[in-house]
């Protein structure tokens, strides 16, 4: 464990965790979404209002902040935290994913990702060190490994060759992260401490599956995730590989489930013994007028709202729905108004970490059972029949 960063599960209920990690800029209460912020600012929320609503941990993207403003410049200026005037917790991933979605644009060796940016059609080199050296000089509280993302569909043998070179990634850089720790480089981490969690893949493949998080626990990292779900497999087969893959982490380690986060996807998953959320979901959707509320999603330019009173979702306490009608948000956002889409945003991820609020409530009473059978009832893609 690196130092300034650990992980206790207070409460348990069904397979379901309520925790705690402590990071080198504080205590993260879990199960917790983290709000995307993916070029050092989550777009349309200022960081005291996302302190406001209860945010803990923010996202970063390595990739993106790579390119620009770059690393080194984020360093001088004190590391991310700093750059982007959040004191509390951050989480940035590898950059892998966003390599791999350039399709042709990226070239992939054992040695790493090669690819041309997006920006300027310069060509860089991302190896599992380099994207270690990076994440240390952005200095988040936890760096992912860089991993290679298995499309899917995926036949078994591309999925197995995919999983064998994500393990042997990850060991490098592991060792490249201990010798950063150690001052053995010339990196100097902006925020010492900083954890990293290994990336468990394997597609939809339940022995690759496993054969990945072996892999991965015999490197070992301060916490997992699992990566490479919701690139399209249907819901049900998704939850099936986090049924499976999770209680085969070890139980003393934060569990990341990647970039997935319907309403269900955060209730099923935790019911599985998932800890961390990110998505850009909430705050994307938001952008596109889609509002969710206890009783569902609504879509907020929708002609039947422009005369509508009411606040968005009548049972939501946050500053949107405490002072603005319907009719005013849909008003906005036919405008085109920017502040359409800050406030659109400032409510979803408000119903987002007030989403798990009450699971780490109901986890505390024992009632978590209850809440998932109530939630999905609004929410579940699932045939609730079955
Ligand atoms: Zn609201």
């Amino acid at each position: 464990m690196a130092a300034g960063f650990g992980f206790c599960v207070t409460h348990r209920d069904g397979l379901a965790r309520r925790g705690v990690i402590d990071t080198p800029h504080g205590p993260v209460d879990t199960p917790v979404f983290m709000p995307v912020g993916t070029r050092a600012t989550v777009k349309g929320v200022l960081p005291r209002d996302l302190a406001e609503m209860g945010a803990r941990i923010v996202l970063g993207n390595t990739y993106h902040l790579y390119l620009r403003p770059g690393d080194a410049l984020v360093a001088r200026h004190g590391g991310l935290h700093r750059f982007m005037g959040w004191d509390g917790p951050t989480l940035t991933d590898s950059g892998g994913y966003q390599v791999f979605s350039l399709g042709d644009r990226c070239r992939l060796s054992e040695a790493g990702a090669e690819f041309r940016s997006h920006l300027d059609g310069s060509t860089h080199l991302l190896t599992p060190e380099s994207a270690a050296d990076i994440q240390a000089r952005l200095g988040a509280d936890v760096a992912m490994v860089l991993d290679e993302c298995t499309a899917f569909p995926a036949t078994p043998d591309v999925a197995a060759r995919s999983l064998e070179r994500t393990a042997r990634w990850a060991a490098r850089a592991r060792a490249r992260h201990l010798a950063i720790a150690a001052g053995e480089t010339d990196v100097v981490p902006s925020t010492p401490g900083q954890a990293q969690f290994g990336i468990v893949q394997g597609g939809v493949h339940d022995d690759l599956r496993r054969a990945s998080a072996e892999a991965t626990i015999a490197v070992g990292f301060e916490g997992y995730a699992i990566g490479g779900l919701s690139v399209g497999e249907p819901v049900d087969v998704m939850y099936d590989v986090v049924e499976h893959t999770a209680p085969r982490l070890p139980a003393d380690r934060p569990r990341y489930l990647m970039g997935t986060g319907m309403p269900d996807d955060l209730v099923e998953s935790v019911a599985r013994g998932i800890d961390l959320f990110d998505c850009v979901l909430p705050t994307r959707n938001a952008r596109n007028g889609q509002l969710f509320t206890r009783r569902g999603p609504l879509s907020i330019k929708n002609a039947r709202y422009a005369e509508d009173p009411r606040p968005v979702d009548p049972d939501c306490g946050c500053p949107v729905c405490r002072r603005h009608s319907r009719a005013y948000l849909r008003y906005l956002f036919v405008a085109g108004e920017m502040n359409a889409a800050a406030l659109n945003t400032l409510h979803n991820l408000h119903f987002y970490l007030d989403t798990m609020r009450r699971i780490r409530k109901a986890i505390e009473f024992g009632t978590f059972g209850t809440f998932k059978r109530e939630f999905l009832e609004t929410y579940s893609r699932r045939n609730l029949n079955d």
